[in-house]
């Protein structure tokens, strides 16, 4: 039996024609792909301005900077996501502070945002957790009265619609990443959109060491054909021509993707949805969710395990699960910064019970059946005696 993991790319032969025309053209990095790259994203989702740029990552510390983050500066997050989400503060010199999130949606909660605004909070860094857009109506109202920056981590979320309007137009600023296991991807990379001037100039400094060839952000402007300035500091955050290739041809895909991704995210929810071992997410009606991850809530009041005899028992069976994420702040290095446990309730009693199911575009519907039945095995094998339903 083919073993099943939680997340995986998919390439087919235009992808590998679209990396080979670039292999065999004049540029392998600062070519033209990279911007073509950045339009075909402005016309995806109505953004004014795109980057791209190395990775996620890079994409969330191009972000903060844009923001103007700095020493002493507080940004809140959630703690349910991957640690760049939070670690792009650090990198800045800032304090990522935790919110706690929803409940149901696995979101971060505009209430918990607001109750931790203080006289240094410059920032909100909202992550469309799972693909499912946050909740940025509320989230905008709040940065709106308190003038922060609203930054959208759109690493899972491409594709996804909030009020009708494509995710990477709604915040201040938005970030992708273009990881193997996103739904789109181009080995490594990433974007960061807007619709600011201003931010767009400070992204495109930061990108390429702070140095510009634009007359207007030098200091002593030259019509020298070789001239230019270093103003800031910035990094080599370059995307290859190569990968921006890849990343085009995938996009062509990504309704396709879309559409097979909707097909088993509603399968999963019909087989789990009346059971009350298992809780699934809960989706706000704002959002038009394309679905990166799948995660279902192991519910204690109904089982006997622990995660890990549930992981197992799927692992066994050659289903191999995910847990996103551990919470940001548990990890040794956060835990050294001072951080400690208790922080979001919310967030670290969710985490206990979740795990991520296989979801990707390429998954066939018997592996789709065949997790659902080991799901409904392994509920069966460590349901609670003695509990009615
Ligand atoms: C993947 C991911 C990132 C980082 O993206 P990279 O391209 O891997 O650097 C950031 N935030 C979230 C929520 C992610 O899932």
């Amino acid at each position: 039996m083919n073993t099943i993991y939680y997340g995986r790319q998919y390439i087919d032969e235009d992808d590998c024609t679209a990396v080979r025309e670039v292999l065999l053209s004049d540029y392998l990095t600062t070519g033209p792909k990279p911007r073509e790259l950045e339009q075909r994203l402005c016309e995806l989702t109505g953004a004014e301005y795109a980057i791209s740029i190395a990775n996620g990552t890079a994409a969330l510390h191009a972000a903060c900077f844009a923001a103007g983050i700095g020493a002493g500066d507080e940004v809140i997050t959630t703690p349910m996501t991957f640690v760049a989400s939070a670690n792009c503060v650090l990198y800045c010199g800032g304090k990522p502070v935790f919110a706690d999130i929803e409940a149901d949606t696995y979101n971060i909660s505009p209430k918990s945002v607001e109750a931790l605004i203080t006289p240094n909070t410059k920032a909100v860094i909202a992550v469309d957790f799972t693909g499912q857009a946050a909740r940025y109506n509320e989230l905008r109202d709040i940065c709106e009265r308190h003038g922060l920056v609203l930054i959208g981590d759109a690493a899972h979320s491409i594709g996804t619609k909030y009020n009708g309007k494509a995710i990477g137009n709604v915040a201040d600023i938005t970030t992708f990443s273009f990881h193997p296991v996103k739904t789109v991807t181009g080995g490594e990379g990433g974007a960061v959109l807007t619709n600011n001037k201003g931010y767009y100039d400070k992204l495109m400094l930061f990108r390429t060491h702070g140095i510009t060839r634009e007359h207007f952000q030098m200091i002593s402007p030259t019509d020298d054909y070789w001239y230019y300035e270093q103003v800031e500091l910035g990094y080599n955050y370059r995307l290859t021509d190569f990968q921006a290739a890849l990343i085009i041809s995938q996009l062509n895909k990504l309704d396709m993707f879309t559409a097979r991704r909707r097909e088993i995210v509603k399968r999963y929810n019909e087989a789990f949805s009346n059971m009350p071992e298992i809780i699934i997410q809960q989706e706000i009606p704002q959002s038009d969710t394309v679905r990166h991850l799948y995660i279902i809530q192991l519910n204690y009041d109904f089982l006997k395990c622990a995660r890990r005899e549930f992981f197992d028992a799927m692992f066994e069976k050659g289903i191999v699960c995910n847990v996103h994420y551990i919470p940001v702040y548990f990890h040794p290095y956060y835990e050294r910064l001072g951080y400690k446990k208790g922080l979001c309730p919310v967030a670290e009693r969710v985490y206990e019970g979740v795990l991520t199911l296989p979801l990707y575009y390429s998954l066939s519907d018997d592996d789709v059946e065949r997790v659902i039945t080991e799901v409904k095995k392994a509920v069966m094998y460590f349901r609670k005696p003695g509990v009615s339903i």
